[in-house]
């Protein structure tokens, strides 16, 4: 039987700082038996052997931040969220597409894609289930003031507002009762809400415990927004476990980070490219403005300090942020003094990390589950070359084949 997939090419590991030429990764069932040179590749001789012009082969790509609500939901055309749903299910196809085989989810609609996925019934990546993000009122997930507080928190599909101690109690169970794996709070404002600072604190040193408490108790961790310093000081100093953006960490703030091992999620393609986006409101133009220098700034901070840093991007299908080139995080992790090499380890390995599955997922190593992704050209020589989903050859996930484009051929 043909159930033993070879894929041949350099590969990239994501355990070591070097690839490997003319490797091969040998795929039976739904995992990896063999990774190493080809000459010594156990090779059987039904195998279905898989290749491509100037190939290398990656361990599939985790995106650590990412809000699955269906594309059309950021510019509010009145869509239900059946419809958002629908989309939903085209978005994850293309993020396949791209070579992402894994997400951290933040949004109501994370437990059911994983389910259907899981059950086989849709095309896409794995899912850690995030919920819907935790903010409190006039913060950064406020954005409609003209609902009750009540009726926004049954209708948004983003965000939760919840105000005191008694209500973080309820609103951190509540994401759990849906199916929540992490908790994801805003410890600051942003650049896209409505009518907040990015240098507001939010949430008081009470709620913050209570939130923080209550997801030790599940055994799982506290993620935050951090855009403005003293909201993302406050929010570590509190014990958040890892921190999303990061957009203006000081000295500080890295030196707690590292003191307490604070992972760090990207999203750095977003803040470098906010100010030529196209079609953004008034509001998101004006505090637009620094970020993508400040990100460049706390970037440069983790680096030199040896911050974990996992590869998000916060993208959404939209045209300004299409999944076709999600893999345009990679080279953006590299304009701020990352090599190849790293920002590859951010998007794979690190991000397993985050989803609390590195030991199955995440590199390519004998054992581990088959995600992988083979992909034409070099990306350490250009790291371009993930940037756009039509370099991305062939995509497994758990061993079966997800996407094979022209231009796969069997190898010998
Ligand atoms: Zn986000």
């Amino acid at each position: 039987m043909s159930e033993t997939k070879v894929l041949l090419g350099r590969v990239i590991d994501a355990v070591g700082d070097e690839a490997l030429e003319n490797g091969a990764v040998v795929v039976a069932g739904e995992r990896i038996v063999y990774a190493g040179p080809k000459e010594q590749a156990p090779i059987p001789e039904n195998a279905d052997i898989l290749t491509c012009e100037n190939a290398t082969i990656l361990p599939g790509f985790i995106d650590a931040h990412i809000h699955l609500v269906g594309s059309e939901s950021v510019h509010k055309t009145g869509d239900t969220p059946y419809d958002l749903l629908l989309t939903t299910v085209k978005d994850l196809s293309d993020l396949v597409d791209a070579g992402v085989t894994g997400v951290r989810d933040m949004s109501a609609f994370g437990r059911a894609l994983k389910d259907a996925i899981n059950a086989g019934n849709i095309k896409g990546p794995r899912i850690m289930v995030g919920g819907r993000v935790l903010s409190m009122s006039s913060g950064h997930c406020d954005f409609d003031v003209s609902k009750p507080v009540a009726q926004c928190n049954e209708e948004d599909l983003t965000g939760f507002m919840m105000d005191g101690p008694e209500e973080c109690y309820k609103g951190v169970r509540r994401q759990f009762r849906e199916g929540a794996e992490f908790i994801k709070i805003c410890a600051t404002g942003g650049v896209s809400s409505a009518i907040d600072d990015y240098n507001d604190q939010e949430f008081s040193p009470e709620e913050l415990k209570v939130i923080i408490d209550e997801t030790h108790r599940h055994n799982t961790y506290v993620t935050a927004h951090c855009t403005g310093t003293a909201g993302t000081k406050a929010a570590l100093k509190a014990g958040i476990d890892c921190v999303e953006h990061g957009v203006m960490l000081d000295e500080e703030c890295v030196q707690i980070m590292k003191k307490n091992n604070v992972p760090l999620v990207t999203t750095l393609s977003v803040a470098l490219g906010l100010a030529d986006m196209k079609n953004l409101p008034p509001h998101m133009m004006r505090k637009a403005q620094g970020v993508k220098e400040a990100s460049m700034r706390s970037f440069h901070l983790a680096h030199e300090y040896g911050i974990m840093v996992a590869l998000g991007t916060d993208y959404s299908n939209s045209p300004n942020t299409p999944f076709s080139e999600i893999g345009r995080e990679f080279y953006s992790l590299t304009r701020c003094g990352y090599t190849p090499m790293e920002a590859i380890k951010a998007g794979t390995i690190n991000g397993a990390k985050l989803m609390k599955r590195a030991h199955e997922i995440g590199t390519i190593e004998a054992g581990k589950l088959a995600d992988l992704v083979l992909v034409q050209g070099n990306p350490l020589d250009d790291i371009q070359v993930l940037a756009h989903a039509d370099n991305v050859k062939l995509v497994l996930i758990g061993g079966k084949e997800q996407k094979r484009m022209d231009g796969v051929k069997h190898g010998i």
